[in-house]
């Protein structure tokens, strides 16, 4: 049911999950998924939404039967992602803006469209999720292996082309107790035909009323090595920054680096220096660039000895990015 690549890297969640549709028993209401691959998250609650919803039945991860097609394209009514920028509706279903987190009226939306019966086994995914240029390359590199598995959710105007959309984990900011706590007796007494699926990193990051209401289910957070330079390559690309908000992006970036691939900033700066200097020897004659990547360097090199004095880390990320946009 789940392709090669999910089976190596998540044989504990494929052996669950084969295990329990094998025996036909029945699933969780909901479910806490844990661990450092959001988008790996994802693509389980699309599967788990196949299987439940094929018309032949079939654990088959070929089947391209209507529902199976339609859930690949995340076009299925029957799958519901939630998160700041999805499922954008008032209390009353009208379309609503992008923010920064779950608003209480999505969840009191969605719990009237749940409310009325379905023939289909629904599955609502709740999930942070990031778009935009900004994430054109964390999304290519997070999407490679499942592009021609799973699609990102439509967006407000359907025909929108979301190839930049990455799911996100939740925090207690995203899914804050105000909305959570007005969809906790759906995810409680839910009719049968509906499972909840929560996309986060930690137990510790989500609010305990919906902890307790759900099964956990924890990834394997794995350290693909070999990507560390392909990651911080992929964050370069927008080096030097050219906006502000451009600035506080790559800091946030290199803080999730940092804590996805369990390394600490310092290893993260000197990975960019050794990037900067690689940079550096191929343009030594060209001085403009070369003395701009030589100051670049040494703000990194005094960022190194101010987290070491404990500036707090955001900070002294904010402020050596933002710096690179005037040496
Ligand atoms: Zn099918």
């Amino acid at each position: 049911m789940f392709c090669d690549e999910f089976k190596q890297k998540q044989q504990f969640v494929t052996n669950y999950f084969e295990t329990l549709f094998q025996n036909k028993k029945h699933l969780a209401h909901a479910y806490l998924l844990t661990g450092n691959s959001p988008l790996e998250q994802y693509y389980l609650a699309l599967q788990i939404a196949r299987v439940l919803n094929c018309k032949d039945l079939v654990l088959n991860k070929d089947c391209n039967c209507i529902n199976c097609s339609w859930i690949k394209q995340n076009k299925h009514p029957a799958v519901i992602t939630v998160s700041p920028i999805d499922f954008l509706f008032t209390r009353e279903g009208v379309k609503a803006q992008p923010a920064t987190v779950i608003k209480i009226d999505q969840a009191q939306y969605l719990k009237k469209i749940l409310m009325s019966t379905s023939s289909y086994h629904r599955v609502i995914i709740f999930t942070n999720a990031r778009q935009g240029k900004e994430y054109h390359h964390n999304a290519q590199l997070m999407w490679q292996g499942y592009n021609d598995k799973i699609s990102s959710p439509s967006g407000i105007d359907d025909e929108e082309e979301r190839c930049d959309w990455i799911p996100a984990p939740l925090s207690r900011k995203i899914l804050n107790v105000e909305s959570a706590n007005s969809l906790l007796k759906t995810i409680e007494e839910p009719n049968s035909n509906i499972t909840f699926f929560f996309l986060s990193n930690n137990k510790d990051d989500m609010i305990d009323t919906i902890v307790s209401r759900c099964q956990t289910i924890q990834f394997a957070s794995y350290k693909p090595n070999m990507h560390i330079p392909q990651r911080i390559n992929a964050l370069l690309q927008n080096f030097p920054p050219s906006s502000t908000a451009q600035a506080l992006y790559l800091a946030e970036e290199t803080i999730k680096i940092a804590k996805e691939e369990s390394l600490s900033l310092s290893e993260i700066l000197d990975n960019i220096q050794h990037y900067l200097l690689q940079v550096l020897k191929a343009n030594t004659q060209n001085t403009l660039i070369s003395k701009r990547i030589i100051n670049s360097i040494s703000e990194i090199e005094k960022t190194k000895q101010n987290l070491k004095s404990y500036v707090s880390p955001q900070a002294a990320l904010d402020c050596l990015y933002q710096s690179f946009m005037h040496v």
